[in-house]
């Protein structure tokens, strides 16, 4: 089937059978059917849980668009944008172009707060899209080879290459056999708009529109990313493979709807949709930000969220095992014997929340309040948590329920 009609009819199937307002209904239930208490109640007081100690929290907007490809607004006025959404940088990532690096931009603002950083989304076959993030200055991106190709010259410019929009609408990807890549967009925030475009959603936008204005449609459209969360635990399944998972926007402040361009949502807006949260160390200032951000992210030192629907600041994870000592932090990885047991202990910055500890995918443990604290025999996988904030309970029953942070998982081997 040509490639078009595949995507004419995926969008119609969208438009009619409005997937994204039933992620958003089904999304607002959960049901647990344990609840752990926390073994450790002296955290629930709001301590940190000692994984985020000795580090800044850097908040960054992820992949945004510029009058260098295809997006409303040039460098300055995107970077406005960004100081008055309160986040600390700024990863540009303009189709198929370097040129506002080799312009100058990101040394500009390498001082300034919000910072910028420069990659690109490159194009590779079948209309799929690549992120290419801290690579080296005299890399050209080439639209149109296969995903591989794409990956491999990234490589070769001792970039980061992640996969960019992997259940986008119009081009999935469809052959996970690519290899060599660093990360997933697990969260991309235009896909979710996207699958709200449809009959249902639409007339709830524009009432929740008229009456509480785009931020509270923003944080309406915030669902669970559901395919991409399955397709990384598959990638990750067993703590065999590392793979960063990152939140990221696509923001245009331009949205095309049944062949109209709309000015929605404007840069502000999306910034303050999701964010990635960058974990790098403390005293790290001025242009060192920049390889920090960076060498955090390759790390996996970093989780995501919808910013939206609060402040995830100060959210930690760890493993401890006794036998090693020191505490694991998302992102890294941690060797196990048979027979050692592993605690895994995350803390929330909201008071009344859900807390999900998955393994490869599946939900291992969870908690209600501010910290999930619970020791496991070590049995390799990949480690996350999700934490969801809940208007009410009953026992198991869960409703009012939004997704919030995502973490980056530690790695049991
Ligand atoms: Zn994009």
């Amino acid at each position: 089937m040509a490639s078009s009609l595949r995507t004419k009819l995926r969008i119609t199937y969208n438009v009619l059978f409005a997937p994204g307002f039933w992620d958003a209904v089904a999304g607002r239930f959960a049901w647990v059917s344990h609840v752990v208490p926390p073994s450790h109640p002296e955290d629930i007081r709001g301590k940190g849980t000692g994984g985020t100690e000795g580090f800044q929290d850097l908040r960054g907007a992820l992949h945004n668009h510029s009058t260098y490809s295809d997006g409303l607004s040039d460098i300055p006025t995107i970077m406005d944008a960004a100081e008055e959404a309160g986040v600390d940088f700024v990863l540009l990532a303009d189709h198929n172009t370097m040129q506002a690096l080799h312009d100058g931009w990101q040394e500009r603002y390498a001082d300034a707060s919000p910072f910028l950083m420069v990659g690109t989304e490159v194009t590779v076959e079948g209309g799929r899209f690549l992120l290419a993030l801290d690579v080296s200055p005299e890399y050209e991106p080439v639209i149109g080879v296969s995903a591989q190709a794409g990956i491999d010259t990234i490589r070769t410019h001792r970039g980061f290459p992640l996969i960019s929009l992997p259940f986008d609408m119009k081009h999935p990807y469809e052959d996970w056999s690519v290899s060599g890549y660093d990360g997933l967009e697990v969260l991309n925030f235009s896909t979710i708009a996207r699958r709200h475009i449809n009959f249902l959603s639409l007339p709830w936008i524009l009432i929740v529109r008229h009456f509480g204005g785009m931020m509270a449609v923003i944080r309406m459209m915030a669902t669970r990313p559901d395919a991409a969360l399955a397709r990384w635990d598959l990638l990750t399944r067993g703590g065999a493979r590392r793979v960063v998972g990152i939140g990221s926007l696509d923001a245009h402040a331009r949205m095309k709807m049944f062949g109209k361009m709309y000015s929605i949502p404007t840069y502000a807006d999306s910034f303050r949709a999701c964010q990635t949260h960058v974990l790098v160390p403390d005293g790290v200032s001025g242009a060192e930000r920049i390889p920090a951000v960076n060498a955090a992210l390759r790390a996996g030192r970093c989780y995501f969220s919808y910013d939206c629907l609060g402040d995830p600041t100060k959210f930690d994870f760890v493993a401890t095992n006794k036998v090693k000592g020191a505490a694991t932090v998302m992102g890294e990885c941690l060797s196990i014997s048979m027979g050692e047991t592993v605690c895994f202990t995350a803390t929330s910055p909201g008071e009344s929340t859900l807390l999900r500890l998955y393994r490869d995918g599946q939900p291992v443990a969870s908690s209600v309040g501010r910290t999930l604290s619970v020791t496991l025999p070590a049995t390799p996988g990949a480690y996350r948590i999700e934490v969801s904030r809940f208007q009410g309970r009953l026992g198991g029953l869960f409703w009012g329920v939004r997704p919030w942070i995502y973490s980056n998982p530690i790695y049991l081997s």
